[in-house]
């Protein structure tokens, strides 16, 4: 067996039922991509669009495709056509270019919402505190769908650094959840890298994006 084989066995070996695993594609080929669907992943989340219709025009429709860095707007048109979910919708700017482009293609876009869970003020993502009324308004917008919230946290040392943060967009998660809503289905909760997936999945993720321990290091 390939290592790329091995690595995802492993892993989708011991995650619990209800967790999706999102292959974390940045830097890797589009021949390592399929490998990786071929080795049983099915869904690839790209942080680069340019980087993602590479992989796409070798790949199609054989996996479902999530995008998980920060979109520009003006990539808005081209990653619609690619994407299946927009992980990362991290401002209103952002939220309305997706509306006018989504209804333009005459669909609509399932979208997460990005937590800056640590607040630092030079990432992306919303924070915690703003989150419902963020919520509110693009459950609004007739061409997004939004079914959760993602976050990366800070980077720590330590993945047991990570949990807190966790625990908090979790928090805003349940909230979100009560609210019910209209239109909104908050049903994903997209949290964990390879360091540190398995404390997201103890914390109530139940989308985790792993690269490196599938690809190897970058
Ligand atoms: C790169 C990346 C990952 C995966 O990181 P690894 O540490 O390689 O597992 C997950 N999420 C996002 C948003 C990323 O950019």
């Amino acid at each position: 067996m390939d290592t790329i084989k091995e690595n995802i066995k492993k892993i989708l070996d011991e995650l619990p039922d209800g967790v999706e695993l999102v292959a974390a594609a940045k830097a890797r080929t589009p021949e390592q991509v399929n490998q990786a669907v071929e080795a049983g992943i099915k869904i690839i989340g790209e942080n680069y669009v340019q980087e993602a219709e590479k992989a796409f025009n070798f790949l199609g429709k054989k996996a479902r495709w999530h995008f998980i860095g920060h979109l520009q707007r003006n990539k808005v048109k081209k990653a619609i056509r690619i994407f299946d979910m927009i992980e990362t919708v991290d401002s209103m700017k952002l939220a309305k270019e997706i509306e006018t482009r989504a209804e333009r293609e005459d669909l609509v876009m399932p979208v997460l919402i990005e937590v800056n869970s640590g607040r630092e003020e030079q990432k992306f993502g919303v924070f915690p505190q703003d989150v419902e009324e963020f919520a509110r308004k693009i459950a609004e917008f007739d061409h997004l769908k939004l079914q959760g919230l993602m976050t990366m946290g800070p980077m720590v040392g330590d993945p047991e650094n990570a949990r807190p943060y966790f625990v908090e967009t979790r928090k805003v998660f349940e909230k979100l959840k009560k609210l019910s809503i209209p239109s909104a289905e908050m049903k994903y909760l997209s949290m964990g890298m390879t360091n540190s997936y398995k404390i997201a999945v103890e914390e109530g993720a139940n989308i985790v994006r792993i690269g490196t321990k599938i690809f190897g290091p970058r």
